[in-house]
């Protein structure tokens, strides 16, 4: 079997790559759980200053992996980029905290000394997509690493180029061995790299259908799991909102990724007094979007990352319309060598349309209409998701009540588009998944929060 690297933006194969064999792969496992063993000894002040040569080797190396983003999944160059950015941001910020997160905690009880010692698992196994190829793997793997866990990861499929670029780094940070290895394997192999003896905790970011299938093997063999799945994020436009300003944020959490987010702004639930202003300036925002070769720095919107995503975007589109939703602009392939999809709005978008209760993964807006604010939070809330929610309003008191107590979902952004950042905790509820990623609760998931009492 080989892992094809295919280029979004002509439909081209760049390069291909033979799937790792089971005596390579199970090599790998347990060559990165004999180096756990001497990396979880070494003091934190070594592991912190390898993950500080690793950020600026990140930033020596900006503009060839932001390269290798673009071709293998297609994301204007600009905003490749910015993920390399990111992926420096997070070394700094745990680099920075990772001591105060790692210090034991001292509670008092009858005991002469009680306290939490916070100790690293072992090889975690990462799953991960090809969305935000750097941003994903680095996010989690920076914690992890610094607690002094070791990590194989599996990339998604089509990004095999991004996985071995993300291996050497590590190499040439001059990480020891083993560290932190890349396997070129598909889905297939998965299930039995979970049921490997010394892989002691997977996280995967994906589907939902992957993570339940990964939950699933995970549970059998009794290993923890983080779940970082799809969403639809709801976005809540109220009567007292700026609607200019709202629009225009609404926009770029629609488009971000070329709309391959999964907190990216997916349905947005306007009040019924304000829905027509916000239609007419939305439709022609979203028109303006320019769409093309991601190398041409003017372009807003590149390819769709796979062929698949494009056809069964296209067709939830169509089923879409068929049930009721009016199209009003985009909504056709564009014919050009590419995965090419334009920026897409459909309004009337309602219970029983795929626009209405699935993830679009793509440049498509639902716009749904609501009698007024109990009924829009009712509809943000009438989904198996659960990831990310924004309200647009100039009550901010209410917008804090209502983003506390009403809305379903890990995080609730007021007056702004949903995003991660290293400082505050990422991750979903219902079927977006569980466990969560960054600040100090996501260095959490991948250690044993270990309880000392001395007598
Ligand atoms: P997948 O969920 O299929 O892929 C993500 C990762 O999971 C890949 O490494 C993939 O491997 C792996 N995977 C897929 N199926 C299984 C399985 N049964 N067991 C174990 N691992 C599995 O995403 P797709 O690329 O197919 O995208 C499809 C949809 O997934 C999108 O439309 C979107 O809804 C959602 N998605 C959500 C993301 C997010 O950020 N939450 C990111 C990407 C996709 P392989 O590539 O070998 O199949």
């Amino acid at each position: 079997m080989l892992l094809k690297s295919i280029n979004p933006n002509s439909g081209e194969v760049v390069r291909e790559y033979p799937e790792y064999q089971w005596e390579e792969i199970d090599n790998i496992i347990r060559s990165v759980d004999a180096s756990f063993h001497s990396w979880k000894k070494t003091k934190l002040d070594y592991r912190i200053g390898k993950i500080k040569a690793l950020a600026k080797l990140l930033d020596i190396k900006k503009e060839g992996l932001s390269f290798t983003i673009s071709v293998e999944m297609g994301k204007p160059i600009n905003e490749s980029r910015a993920e390399i950015e990111k992926c420096i941001w997070v070394c700094n910020y745990y680099c920075d905290n990772i001591e105060q997160f790692l210090q034991n905690q001292y509670i008092k009880t009858e005991a002469t000394e009680s306290y939490v010692s916070q100790q690293p698992l072992g090889v975690i196994l990462a799953i991960m997509p090809w969305n935000f190829p750097f941003w994903q793997v680095f996010r989690f793997a920076v914690p992890a690493l610094l607690a002094g866990n070791t990590a194989v990861l599996k990339h998604a499929s089509n990004v095999p180029g991004c996985s071995l670029a993300i291996e050497n780094l590590f190499l040439e940070a001059d990480f020891p061995d083993d560290i932190f290895r890349s396997v070129l394997a598909t889905n297939t192999k998965v299930e039995r790299m979970i049921a490997n003896k010394r892989i002691k905790a997977i996280t995967l970011t994906g589907s939902t259908k992957a993570g339940q299938a990964v939950a699933q093997t995970a549970g059998k063999y009794l290993k923890k799991s983080v779940l970082e799945l799809g969403g639809s994020d709801p976005y809540i436009i109220l009567n007292d909102a700026n609607i200019p300003e709202a629009v225009d944020i609404c926009v770029k959490g629609r488009l971000l990724n070329t709309g391959q987010s999964c907190i990216g702004a997916k349905r947005f639930i306007i009040t019924e007094k304000v829905y027509d202003e916000f239609e007419s300036l939305f439709v022609e925002k979203m028109m303006a979007a320019k769409i093309g070769d991601p190398f041409d720095e003017n372009n807003q919107l590149g390819p769709l990352a796979r062929g698949y995503i494009r056809e069964d975007l296209l067709s939830q589109v169509n089923k879409s319309i068929s049930k009721g939703a009016q199209l009003l602009c985009g909504g056709k392939f564009i014919e050009t060598p590419g995965f090419f999809f334009p920026a897409t709005v459909l309004s009337n978008v309602l219970p029983g349309q795929p626009a209405y209760s699935q993830e679009l993964f793509g440049p498509v807006a639902s716009l749904i209409k609501a009698k007024d604010e109990n009924v829009a939070i009712q509809i943000a809330n009438d989904t198996t998701f659960g990831l990310g929610a924004a309200i647009f309003t100039s009550d901010i008191e209410k917008a804090k009540y209502i983003a506390e107590n009403e809305i379903e979902a890990g995080c609730c952004f007021v007056n702004d588009f949903v995003r991660s950042d290293p400082r505050l905790p990422f991750g979903g509820i219902k079927e977006s998944g569980y466990g969560r990623e960054l600040s100090m609760y996501g260095l959490q998931e991948f250690v044993n929060i270990k309880t000392i009492y001395i007598k």
